[in-house]
């Protein structure tokens, strides 16, 4: 595995991930569907090519020429040119957002001190045997030698609550997308590849105003937790993927919807609101 197709369908059927992972938590359905039927040369959701700009930006020079290249000519499945970065006078106004949260970043002295630190290693990708499967992940900013690793995360608001339904209360933007998992098995990998400690630190950054900024390292604890708790769930996800147990769908999101059959009436309308 390399950069190169890091990111390809045979690899994410290879190599279990973070992303993959959580769709499956999500709904098994249409994680499955989406596994074994991949979507090729779809046009990127915005938000995920906002973040792609923010971390290419911060890996390389050439990294950010050859990402900005690339969705400024990008070609979808029907074969159209596009320019998803720009318009006739300059940046889209979700780039020159990122170009915001990009200065921000690059103008605060303590994500330069570790973020950038000369023995860092940029998007290094990282394996591991993880409870009886191979996992992949991507690192931002890899220190082996000071023992740590960073990541950037481009969030809409970081003082917005999101509602836990699990936990009936209201979360922050970092328990809400569940990174404490994905950076609790980074720390797990490492481990394994370098028979060492690793630290975790995430620098989140938001779009709004004057974007927000937080460096946050994350405990120790939490991640360990979230790990316990992949140990638990992942043999059912490793049933549904080999086919040994029947996906169970949520329901609620596109896929389910839009392969729902009727099998019979309801005669409370009421119950169509969640
Ligand atoms: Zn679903």
């Amino acid at each position: 595995m390399n950069k190169e197709n890091y990111y390809t369908n045979e690899m994410a059927k290879r190599y279990m991930s973070n992303s993959v992972y959580q769709y499956f938590l999500k709904c098994e359905a249409n994680a499955l569907f989406n596994l074994e039927n991949p979507s090729i040369d779809e046009e990127p959701a915005t938000p995920l090519l906002v973040g792609n700009y923010v971390h290419s930006y911060f890996e390389s020079v050439e990294s950010h020429e050859s990402f900005v290249n690339k969705y400024s000519q990008f070609k979808n499945s029907s074969g159209k040119v596009k320019d998803l970065i720009h318009t006739k006078k300059g940046l889209r106004s979700d780039f020159q957002t990122a170009e915001n949260m990009i200065k921000r970043l690059d103008d605060d002295d303590l994500f330069q001190y570790f973020y950038n630190d000369e023995d860092c290693e940029k998007e290094s990708i990282v394996t591991g045997n993880m409870f009886g499967v191979p996992w992949k992940g991507k690192i931002d900013s890899l220190n082996v030698q000071k023992g740590y690793f960073c990541d950037i995360k481009t969030v809409d608001d970081l003082n917005k609550k999101h509602w836990s339904v699990d936990d009936h209360q209201w979360v922050s933007f970092f328990k809400d997308r569940h990174y404490a998992t994905q950076m609790g098995m980074y720390k797990k990998m490492l481990q394994g590849m370098y028979h060492k400690p690793f630290s975790c630190y995430v620098f989140a950054v938001d779009k709004t105003q004057g974007n927000g900024l937080a460096a946050i390292e994350v405990p120790f604890e939490d991640m360990t937790e979230a790990v316990t708790s992949v140990e638990e769930h992942l043999p059912r996800v490793v049933q549904v993927e080999k086919h040994e147990a029947e996906p169970t769908r949520c329901e609620h999101c596109e896929y389910c919807k839009s392969t729902r059959q009727l099998t019979g009436f309801i005669t409370d309308p009421e119950e169509l609101i969640y």
